[in-house]
């Protein structure tokens, strides 16, 4: 069931501080998704490859579909001609291919790093040295890497009812993208987005600077897995 009263709040509470509202559909069907749309959202938020792609059509063309979840490579080439922002690149390998299929699709793909931030294993993510390193690869090979562009960072703070530690992980993700922005060999003007924030932390993360959010059963209840 999708709260409209919810989505109108948190939009209007968003919206003068200059942060994305990312609804994160994963699990739900189309027609809540369209619920939402017609209420005006365009952010929509999908973490598996086979349902953005069965999902993705239904919708008209300023739909813009951001995958969040871990994305295999050999799994890119099925979202590429549509997708908006890809949040989670932990790899090189990962850049290299979504840079080859942006280029079969002739566009250019944004994308985030994921940072991992939490104090839980198995949250995906790179720690900051290794995003410094892929950072410095990217830039040594960025003739090779046109169709690429890294916007900034995204990260997910551990599961836990300890606000002080939320707030924490937060800011170190805060800390590092505007380290990144300020650095010589990163000067991009559109290295501009940081991806925190979800259903139960998302005010926090907007007090430590988030300017994108992604909120799921806050919009539309809780989710239901079968497995
Ligand atoms: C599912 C998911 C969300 C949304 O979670 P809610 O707690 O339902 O808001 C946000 N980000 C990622 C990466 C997710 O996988």
């Amino acid at each position: 069931m999708v709260d409209a009263k919810a989505w109108k709040e948190i939009s209007a509470e968003l919206q003068p501080q200059n942060v994305t509202l990312v609804a994160v559909s994963k699990t739900k069907p189309a027609s809540d998704i369209q619920e939402l749309y017609d209420l005006g959202q365009r952010d929509f938020g999908e973490n598996y490859v086979q349902e953005l792609v069965d999902k993705q059509p239904l919708f008209p063309a300023d739909t813009r579909w951001h995958y969040i979840g871990h994305l295999q490579s050999n799994k890119v080439k099925y979202i590429a001609s549509f997708v908006h922002l890809i949040h989670a690149v932990d790899s090189f390998k990962l850049l290299q291919e979504i840079n080859k299929q942006a280029t079969k699709n002739d566009r250019t793909i944004d994308v985030l790093l994921q940072l991992h931030i939490a104090d839980e294993e198995t949250k995906f993510g790179l720690d900051e040295k290794e995003v410094i390193e892929l950072l410095e690869y990217y830039s040594a090979q960025e003739a090779q890497l046109q169709n690429v562009r890294i916007c900034g960072l995204m990260g997910m703070a551990t599961n836990t009812d300890n606000e002080q530690q939320i707030r924490s992980e937060f800011q170190r993700l805060q800390a590092v993208f505007k380290n990144l922005q300020q650095s010589q060999f990163l000067f991009k003007p559109y290295f501009n987005t940081c991806s925190m924030g979800m259903s139960g932390d998302y005010q926090i993360a907007v007090e430590e600077g988030s300017n994108m959010v992604r909120i799921g059963s806050l919009l539309f209840g809780a989710r239901q897995y079968n497995t």
